[in-house]
């Protein structure tokens, strides 16, 4: 065995467990040791029945004097002992366990904890855990031990995230015979000068555990916590030092006449937090180092503006642009956007994605040569379209998707990618710099809200700048959580809206990851449900499965205000731009992250008008309620996705599309202490032996997660 070895391979687990344990994605030997407990019951001390406090938790040591079964009237089956130890009697009551009966035999003696309560007149614990000793007198030291000694009562037990058969008691039984062979492949990686009086990794695991106290379990989170985080500083620290190591296009300069007449070229002046942003970036450019940045900013923060001027800067230097969008629909807005910004400067837009090659073709009349190759119908063959690109016949902007992300277009004269949204930032940027001899800059943009803890550690690697202002006279959007009871009224309001000439949004319940055709069918149904309740209102329905143009469609008429109630799922939402739009209805609203939430609220309030966000959660359960009702007082994204982190982990910013690659199994990004020592932890050996030269297991535990190995 090691701690690579299936866990459906281990004697005692088998292929009905292993398949269990697959579930909550325990594979491995290694995945079962990392798998910690989430709390602590303290049984740690054993007393008498006689002194035992009444409604506490106790561990008891004593002798089964009776047991039996019991078959109520209403058909409830409960197991009954008496236990006694010396002291007094108490009686024991198991629900559903009537094999019980067979197992704990009269005359056994039992160590056991729970809550003593009183029944009628009667002491009792219900639903104990036991487990049986040799004899009474057997524990001197009554505490959980790591010798076996006793796992599931007396102590501290372990409680586990559990799964359909597969329960905490099973779980301490099976790791407390599992660790100990597996602990000799337990090497710990790091150095003495890191691990800085931190307790070792193995003794760590140990007493995350079967800890024997408190300080144990301090111990051990604060040695695990660090190890996990200080990983994820390595990696990024070194992706950084790569990064910067590499030649670069070499540095611009800022012309600022040119970049004044731009900035009068537009209809308002740039917010103070936009400003501050374009000089960090301006910065960059002149450094002689790619810029690796990366700007998070509300939706309708500006965003799209500042890309513009940072790519007219990249033409007045003489470089191409490349700005990447996550979804067709959005690609087609800015590349709207940049075409009016820029046009006026004589600077050629295009656009290119995997449904139009290139839209430049038929819009400018230097038709780039097709040098060989049969024509498609649309008249271009991609392949040779893809040939040309990249060389001086493409406009100096061009605008797509992921189709971009060929390396034919990242050619010598592209100076400057912009990334918008991409949500796996910092992943195609080594997907684009691989066989690059310079690297361009890169601006990457989000209006996910990062807490600054995850942005030093996720994205320790990219520079951040926050917008964190709105355009002057924005109002407000005023955000509702509905009660089911209210929905008529909710309905009535919708129709007075659009009878003023306002549209809405519906967005229907996140039901997968990914766009599947089970989002889709219950994106339809909804629509045609909802078509039923505004029999007289025009509708559209939007998902993920619809063909490109069909999209765009829909999108256009929405804007030529064709459609009244846009019907959408999630996962097409984001970024889209109508401000005539003033309500945004969401539905099972419990299933989003506040932060989500909030990036789709951002649709509406874009013009002049009062907007409102009306939410539907599909249940009413106080904690849901409760955790939506922040979205009615609290309007600052950041602020929300704090809160998101606290009540449900890092998995809820990024949305459940990508939870399980941000997903911590013992530290927490709200430590910020941690995360800055981490990070001063992983500095400090890079600064001195950016290659880990001296540090051999350090470079061995790297590779093992993936390619991020130093240059
Ligand atoms: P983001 O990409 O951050 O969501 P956009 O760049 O799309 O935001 O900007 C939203 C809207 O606000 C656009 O219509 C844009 O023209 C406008 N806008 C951007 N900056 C300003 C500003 N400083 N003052 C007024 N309006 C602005
Ligand atoms: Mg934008």
């Amino acid at each position: 065995m090691n701690l690579d070895t299936h866990l459906r391979h281990i004697s005692g687990i088998g292929y009905i467990h292993g398949r269990r344990l697959a579930e909550i994605n325990l594979l491995t030997v290694s995945d079962l040791i990392n798998h910690f407990p989430f709390r602590y019951d303290d049984f740690s001390e054993i007393v008498q029945i006689n002194e035992a406090q009444l409604n506490s938790k106790v561990t008891l040591k004593g002798e089964i004097w009776s047991i039996k079964n019991i078959f109520t009237r209403y058909g409830k089956k409960l197991t009954q002992a008496i236990f006694n130890d010396g002291t007094n009697s108490i009686n024991l009551t198991w629900f559903n366990s009537t094999y019980l009966a067979k197992s704990i035999k009269v005359g056994d003696k039992l160590q056991i904890s729970g809550k003593l309560t009183k029944y009628g007149s009667k002491l009792s614990i219900i639903m104990p855990v036991w487990e049986k000793i040799p004899d009474v007198s057997s524990y001197s030291t009554p505490r959980a031990g790591r010798n076996n000694e006793s796992l599931h009562t007396g102590g501290l037990i372990a409680v586990y995230p559990e799964t359909e058969g597969i329960s905490s008691k099973w779980l301490r039984t099976k790791i407390s015979q599992i660790l100990p062979k597996a602990e000799l492949f337990i090497e710990d990686p790091l150095p003495e000068e890191i691990r800085n009086g931190m307790i070792p990794l193995k003794e760590a695991y140990q007493k995350i555990h079967s800890p024997e106290d408190f300080k144990d379990v301090q111990d051990a989170t604060e040695r695990l916590s660090f190890d996990e985080i200080f990983w994820i500083q390595l990696k990024t620290l070194i992706v950084k030092n790569n990064w910067q190591n590499k030649p670069s296009i070499g540095k611009w300069t800022i012309d600022n006449g040119q970049l004044t007449n731009f900035l009068n070229s537009l209809s308002f002046q740039l917010t103070q937090a936009q400003q501050k942003v374009l000089k960090e970036i301006l910065k960059d450019l002149q450094k002689g180092i790619a810029m690796n940045r990366l700007v998070q900013g509300e939706v309708g923060s500006g965003k799209t503006v500042v890309a513009a001027i940072v790519a007219y800067i990249a033409h007045l230097n003489g470089f191409k642009t490349l700005y990447m969008a996550p979804t067709e629909i959005l690609a087609f807005q800015h590349y709207s956007t940049f075409k009016k910004l820029l046009e006026p400067f004589k600077i050629e837009v295009g656009l290119y994605t995997g449904s139009r090659k290139f839209t430049r073709v038929s819009q400018v009349s230097r038709v780039p040569k097709v040098p060989r190759g049969e024509k498609t119908k649309s008249g271009i063959e991609p392949r040779d379209t893809l040939d040309t690109l990249g060389t001086r016949d493409t406009p100096a902007i061009i605008i797509g998707t992921h189709a971009l992300l060929s390396d034919k277009l990242i050619a010598s004269d592209v100076g400057l990618v912009i990334i918008d949204e991409q949500q796996r930032f910092g992943v195609e940027q080594r997907a684009i710099l691989r066989n690059k001899a310079k690297i361009p800059h890169f601006l990457t943009m989000t209006a996910t809200p990062i807490p600054r803890t995850v942005a030093l550690t996720l994205y320790g690697d990219l520079d951040l700048s926050i917008i964190d202002e709105l355009p002057k006279g924005r109002i407000p959007v005023k955000t509702h959580v509905v009660p089911s009871k209210k929905r008529p009224d909710a309905y009535k309001f919708i129709e007075q809206r659009v009878k003023e000439g306002e549209q809405i949004y519906i967005i229907t319940p996140l039901i997968e990851i990914s766009e599947t055709l089970k989002t889709v069918k219950a994106a339809t149904d909804e629509f045609e449900k909802l078509k039923k309740v505004f029999a007289k209102l025009k509708l559209g329905l939007l998902h993920g499965r619809l063909k490109p143009k069909e999209k765009a469609q829909i999108l256009q008429d929405f804007k030529n205000r064709l459609i009244d109630i846009l019907v959408s799922t999630s996962v097409v939402e984001v970024g889209v731009d109508v401000s005539n739009a003033t309500i945004m209805v969401i539905e099972g609203a419990e299933r989003f992250g506040l932060s989500q939430l909030h990036q789709l609220r951002g649709r509406v309030g874009r013009g002049n008008r009062q907007s409102y966000c009306l939410i539907f959660p599909s249940s009413e359960e106080s904690g849901i309620i409760s955790r939506l009702k922040n979205l009615e007082r609290i309007s600052d994204g950041l602020k929300l996705s704090e809160i998101d982190l606290k009540i449900r982990g890092s998995g809820e910013i990024f949305g459940k599309r990508q939870s399980g690659r941000f997903d911590l199994k013992i530290a927490s990004f709200s430590n910020l202490e941690l995360i800055e020592k981490t990070r001063l932890a992983a500095q400090k050996i890079l600064s001195g032996d950016p290659s880990l030269a001296k540090y051999p297991r350090l470079r061995v535990k790297l590779s093992s997660f993936e390619k991020v190995a130093p240059d």
